[in-house]
């Protein structure tokens, strides 16, 4: 197999879940991974001039002679990417134009499980969820198959039954107008994809970075996974829902990897959508700080940076903080149920500030359901109160507009006109700009814009997807604007067909819903309750 990350080995290196997914393929004994990733600018060159394949890092394999090509792909942002690959590797881009069995063409990863549909037509098939299950059940699916079968069809055919697997060119689709009319499985394929889901973390190793490296964004740090999916239910934010129910990892082996890492490298990260949250985090971090340890956190809630929890972050070398308002006003953190009060902001801010952590990074949002031009003045406020709070150091504060995502309550949403967006940023611009002391970063609307389309498109983006990789993003969207338009501006029906509605992940469309009417009346929902709960669907108890 040939696992493939569609970017650079930074960037797919610093990501867990990919090496994990490297190290449980290569753990079973009848599988040999290895890896491809799209190569530095200056290497394209040399591929071009030299008329070469693109082949495995590891034994230099063009990359078309493997049996398995599995994408993981994490980041809609990297759709390009995956036709350059292609390209590199000579391999067609469409499914329907590569008629050998070998290699099948994969992928899975968070994007796809969101909604695989604007990447359809380039793939053989998708693994839909997570992988510790999966991965052998399908490869020994797949075994039998590959022996048996004679053409790629028979191949596909023989895998339908796998769970968590989605074959593209056996649904058909119809449409009316621009609309979905109908998503229909062909050749006994089911007519729902079920999302996979690990129900006891604690039964698979622990997601950990076996390969230390300089070359991605945590320099030679032992990456390690302490859990899975957030209960806190923010309604913009695919990664709390689409990893529901929050699943925990036991402490003691955590502590006993932590010292694993710690043998190779005294820098430990915690990965998870919701790692502040972890009900072991003192006890991890205090192994960390006493085997004389540096640490770092994926996500940090600000409701968890308490006194205690700061020292413990200042002793294992955090010079910076980072926080996530994400909304100005506490109307707009109710909307999008964040349910933190300004009062908590800057109770949180002062307590970094006396922790001695000079600098902090703010993460907001613009272009919000129901936001008002007044919201976006807040945040103007807001950053300036939490600046007194912190008496000096640095503040750099992201602004990113609000792209709507797959099975989120706000998965009907549309993405907001770029004029207006526009006009939201000058605001901040103008109030922000003469503060020494503050440092601002925006995410270009444009690249906003083209991740919606990307988002929560249908099959039809490959086409526009196809054409960006001929003529560029910029002719591609000249020729397809109405299209691209349809995608990413328009709030959807209610009723309509969604692209990924044929993905079940168990939590319930109902409850989407309602969360979103919750979201209008700006009225919050409490986090998740395992256990005693089953308002989303995901648990069965
Ligand atoms: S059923 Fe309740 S506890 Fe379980 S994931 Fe859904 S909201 Fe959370």
């Amino acid at each position: 197999m040939c696992l493939v990350y569609p970017n650079s080995y930074f960037v797919g290196m610093s990501n867990l879940g990919f090496q994990a997914v490297y190290h449980i393929l290569n753990s079973l004994d009848y599988v040999v991974c290895e890896r491809v990733f799209l190569p530095d600018a200056g290497d394209i060159r040399e591929f071009d001039r030299t008329n070469t394949c693109l082949f495995s890092l590891e034994s230099q394999r063009p990359l078309a002679e493997f049996d398995i090509i599995a994408f993981s792909i994490s980041f809609e942002e990297d759709y390009l990417n995956i036709l350059k690959i292609f390209d590199f590797a000579k391999i067609p881009f469409l499914s329907s134009e590569r008629n050998k069995a070998k290699p099948l063409i994969m992928a899975g990863g968070v994007a796809v499980t969101l909604n695989p549909e604007p990447i359809a037509d380039f793939f053989d098939l998708f693994a839909v969820g997570e992988g510790e299950e999966f991965i052998p059940e399908f490869l020994d699916a797949f075994r039998t198959a590959y022996h048996k079968a004679r053409t790629k069809q028979g191949l596909l055919q023989a895998l339908i039954a796998a769970a968590g697997v989605y074959i593209p060119s056996f649904y058909h689709i119809s449409y009316q107008g621009n609309l979905i009319k109908e998503f229909k499985p062909a050749n006994g394929s089911p007519e729902k994809i079920k999302s996979r889901k690990v129900k006891n973390l604690n039964a698979f190793p622990t997601p950990a970075s076996n390969i230390l490296t300089n070359e991605t964004n945590f320099r030679n740090t032992y990456l390690l996974e302490v859990e899975r999916g957030c209960g806190r239910g923010c309604r913009f934010c695919a990664a709390g829902f689409v990893y529901l129910p929050p699943r925990e990892r036991g402490l003691q082996s955590l502590k006993d990897e932590v010292l694993e890492g710690m043998a190779a490298t005294k820098k430990i990260g915690f990965v998870g959508a919701a790692v502040s949250e972890y009900s072991g985090l003192k006890p991890l971090c205090k192994t960390v700080i006493e085997n004389a340890g540096e640490l770092t956190l994926s996500s940090i809630r600000l409701d968890a940076l308490d006194q205690d929890n700061l020292q413990l972050f200042k002793n294992g070398g955090y010079k910076t903080m980072t926080i996530a308002p994400e909304a100005g006003s506490e109307r707009l953190r109710d909307v999008i149920n964040k349910r933190i009060s300004e009062k908590d902001i800057i109770m949180s801010t002062s307590l970094i500030s006396k922790a001695g952590i000079q600098k902090l990074k703010l993460y907001f949002i613009i272009g919000l359901p129901t936001e008002t031009i007044e919201d976006i003045e807040t945040i103007v406020n807001l950053v300036l109160k939490i600046k007194t709070a912190m008496h000096g150091g640095l503040i750099t504060v992201s602004i990113n507009p609000f792209i709507p995502k797959p099975f989120t309550p706000f998965q009907w949403c549309g993405y907001e006109d770029m004029e207006s967006l526009k006009n939201k940023m000058d605001i901040i611009k103008k109030g922000l700009k003469i503060e020494k002391g503050i440092k601002l970063s925006f995410l270009s609307l444009r690249q906003g814009y083209i991740q919606t389309l990307l988002s929560v498109g249908d099959r039809r983006v490959g086409k526009i997807l196809l054409s960006a990789y001929a003529k560029g993003w910029k002719g591609a969207l000249k020729n397809a604007a109405a299209d691209a338009d349809f995608y990413a501006n328009r709030p959807r029906g209610f009723s309509e067909i969604l692209p990924w509605d044929f993905i079940d992940t168990v939590i319930k469309k109902e409850y989407l819903l309602e969360e979103y009417e919750r979201a209008l009346k700006a009225q919050t929902t409490p986090p998740c309750n395992v256990g005693k709960c089953v308002r989303c669907g995901v648990c069965d108890i």
